[in-house]
């Protein structure tokens, strides 16, 4: 336990992120978790998988900025991002995160910015998402989401199955028809807000995928199954099944580590496990690579614990010896 606040103390300081993500990138382990350090790097991973027919969804590693200066770089560089994605015609969106758009620092400045992306995605016929991060934010980034959704309509939101409120959520947001990216949650949070045990929060995960879907057949949500839990993932085709629904109406999100550069590869064994409606997740520039992958908690293991998982053998190939990484990290 000391240690995991040890990391997830570090894991705020960008000085020190900064310098693990150099060292990281030049000795090749952070590439298991991000695409490259530049905006040029991540379109050529998102290349490699578009031609693999997966779909990306681009995003910026990294959170809270304290000056309205380094938001509108943010910002400029996002409106970037949705650009050479159009420019180079790959199939995928972004994904924002509000901290690093100055929502520490003015709300109404944050929602602009947030406008602004959603703004020019639009104009170019693409989507954006909005990732949810710690607590604190939860109801500003639902009023942000909601009122860019209200009137742009092509925007999708994160949302945590961790958190006793998530379902209310859910139900507020109907009205403005989102894509709604389900999450377990990577954030510790304390109990009073947030379940605690890995079971309850799979449980929790299953019940909103249900909702989700059932939304999804009304019309009402389209859900994307964010998790590389393979139960949550079968639970989700399972419902899909019951409910008829058409592949067009949902997806599946996962970010790219190594496994998932293997599922680019139809020689591999896992591979033949992916959801074929999947999304892969691409982030640019290593700085806070360690919160998504190693910060979650306990219930949330790291991409490191993935090698020791009995349910989830690395990835192999068919004779069983194990794959080197792709090109792709
Ligand atoms: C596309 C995407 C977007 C996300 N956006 C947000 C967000 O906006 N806000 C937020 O709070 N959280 C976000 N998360 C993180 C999420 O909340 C979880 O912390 C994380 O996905 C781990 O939970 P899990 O559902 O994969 O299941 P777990 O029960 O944690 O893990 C299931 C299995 O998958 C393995 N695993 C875990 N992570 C990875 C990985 N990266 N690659 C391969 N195997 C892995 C585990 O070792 C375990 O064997 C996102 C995750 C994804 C995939």
């Amino acid at each position: 336990m000391l240690i995991r606040n040890l990391i997830f103390w570090l894991s705020t300081k960008r000085g020190v992120t900064d310098r693990i993500a150099r060292h990281g990138m030049k000795n090749g382990f952070a590439r298991r978790f991000v695409a490259g350090e530049s905006l040029a790097e991540a379109l050529a991973a998102s290349q490699e998988l578009c031609s693999h027919g997966r779909n990306v969804s681009l995003n910026h590693l990294g959170e809270n900025v304290t000056s309205e200066a380094a938001a509108r770089e943010v910002c400029a560089s996002y409106i970037q991002m949705v650009e050479e994605l159009h420019a180079k015609n790959l199939n995928g969106n972004i994904s924002i995160k509000l901290t690093q758009l100055g929502l520490d620092i003015d709300k109404e400045l944050c929602r602009s910015m947030a406008r602004e992306i959603a703004a020019r995605a639009a104009a170019l016929g693409r989507a954006i998402e909005m990732d949810m991060e710690g607590s604190v934010y939860t109801d500003v980034t639902l009023d942000i989401f909601e009122s860019v959704q209200r009137e742009l309509g092509n925007c999708g939101l994160a949302v945590q199955a961790y958190l006793y409120r998530t379902e209310k959520d859910l139900h507020r947001l109907a009205p403005v028809k989102p894509k709604i990216r389900l999450v377990k949650g990577a954030y510790r949070e304390p109990k009073d807000i947030a379940l605690q045990k890995k079971s309850e929060v799979d449980a929790s995960y299953q019940k909103l995928t249900t909702l989700l879907l059932e939304g999804a057949a009304k019309g009402t949500f389209l859900p994307a199954i964010a998790s590389h839990d393979w139960n949550m993932v079968a639970h989700a085709q399972a419902e899909a099944a019951r409910l008829k629904l058409d592949k067009s109406r949902y997806e599946f999100q996962m970010t790219p580590c190594e496994l998932l550069v293997c599922f680019a590869q139809p020689a591999c064994r896992i591979g033949q496990r992916i959801p074929p409606a999947c999304n892969l997740a691409v982030c640019t520039k290593p700085r806070g690579w360690l919160a998504p992958c190693t910060i979650p908690s306990s219930r949330n293991r790291s991409c490191d614990s993935w090698h020791g998982s009995p349910l989830h053998r690395p990835p192999s190939s068919p004779d069983g010896s194990p794959l080197e990484p792709g090109p792709l990290l």
